[in-house]
């Protein structure tokens, strides 16, 4: 069992810096959580009060049930994996892996057995004479995974661990790590400024932004139902467009008004649109809820000039500009759509979210 739980956590560098705003989260046995934000969220430092590396201001943490806040890191049965590795450039990967061991007086027979079963997990048993200066940076990065495993504790913690890696290996890695987490069924906390990783990663997703927690679910609900404009934009990519539109009410039905477009709402929303009648909201639409086409429609679509088409192979992304704004959709890599060609784009309303534009919170 390793359940952690962080009670309105807030951490005050020097009296001045709020690095985090009473956080609270728990995460539970064997569960892959990442914290994703932006840089100087808040990510790093949250880790780092959990491994103890940091102290907590206010607020508790709870380790299985018992709080640990003043339980010096070595006391605390985790395993932290950092962004630049930190090996031991004079040892070899062998000692590197087993140097957390033998100060922790475990025998040369466990030390070895242990080793021997991480190298092998992480397929590095070729490797375990080198010096790190002899290993690619994807090497590196499973022998510092492997230095975790060997300890067999009851947390992971991973900090940015796959910044330092190029794009294709962190695709290979991101993998790796996930298979990992099936085969030692651990509770894993990870970092990342990557909503890639962590939407591909996660069991569950925390969201923060300026040291607080924004939001946290499945990558899927977090997708789907952002709880503020904050997670909607930064969940996904392209992101979410926003549109400032006003409620308008017509023969029972609503629409919502930009002034360069009006579009009229999914019966769905009704309910939700109501109370903003007459009033400015923000639209919310992903890239993928609109359909091209070459007809504008009264109160169906919305027209524009595309400037940027932006081919990925597997689909193409393209910028759409409109007198008040650029939208981003996407479309089939067989679609042709020619820069500088007038587009309709006809969005799926049932698809859209609202959000309160004072708020900045979702309309549910
Ligand atoms: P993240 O990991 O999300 O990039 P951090 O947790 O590293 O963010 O930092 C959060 C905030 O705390 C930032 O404003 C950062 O500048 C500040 N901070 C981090 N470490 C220290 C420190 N040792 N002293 C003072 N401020 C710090």
């Amino acid at each position: 069992m390793a359940q952690v739980i962080l009670k309105n956590i807030s951490k005050v560098y020097g009296g001045k810096v709020q690095a985090v705003k009473d956080c609270n989260i728990e995460i539970k046995d064997k569960e892959f959580v990442v914290l994703v934000g932006p840089s100087g969220c808040g990510k790093s430092t949250t880790l780092r009060m959990i491994a103890g590396l940091e102290d907590i201001t206010e607020g508790e943490l709870l380790i299985d049930g018992e709080v640990v806040n003043n339980v010096p890191p070595k006391d605390r049965d985790i395993a932290m994996v950092f962004q630049n590795y930190a090996l031991y450039p004079h040892m070899s990967v062998y000692e590197n892996m087993a140097f957390g061991l033998k100060i922790r007086k475990f025998s040369k027979k466990e030390i070895d057995e242990r080793v021997n079963e991480a190298a092998r997990i992480l397929g590095i048993e070729d490797l375990l004479k080198r010096k790190p200066r002899a290993l690619s940076g994807g090497q590196r990065q499973r022998v510092a995974v492997g230095r975790a495993i060997v300890r067999q504790p009851k947390v992971f913690l991973f900090d940015e661990p796959l910044s330092n890696l190029d794009a294709k290996l962190r695709v290979q890695m991101r993998a790796e790590i996930s298979s990992l987490h099936e085969k030692l069924q651990a509770t894993m906390i990870y970092v990342t400024h990557d909503q890639v990783e962590a939407l591909t990663m996660a069991d569950r997703i925390v969201v923060m932004k300026d040291g607080e927690v924004q939001q946290s679910g499945s990558p899927m609900e977090l997708y789907n139902n952002p709880a503020n404009m904050f997670v909607a934009g930064f969940i996904g990519t392209p992101p979410m467009n926003f549109m400032e539109v006003t409620v308008e009410s017509e023969n029972g039905s609503f629409y919502l008004n930009e002034g360069s477009f009006r579009l009229k709402a999914n019966m769905l929303h009704d309910s939700i649109l109501r109370p903003y009648t007459g009033k400015k909201i923000v639209m919310g639409l992903r890239p993928e809820d609109f359909t091209f086409c070459m007809k504008s429609e009264t109160d169906r679509t919305i027209n524009g000039t595309v400037s940027v088409v932006e081919p990925l192979g597997s689909e193409t992304n393209v910028f759409v500009s409109t007198p008040s704004n650029v939208i981003t959709g996407r479309i089939s890599p067989t679609a042709v759509v020619q820069k500088g060609s007038s587009i309709s784009l006809l969005p799926t309303m049932a698809k859209a979210k609202f959000f309160d534009l004072e708020t900045t919170k979702a309309i549910v």
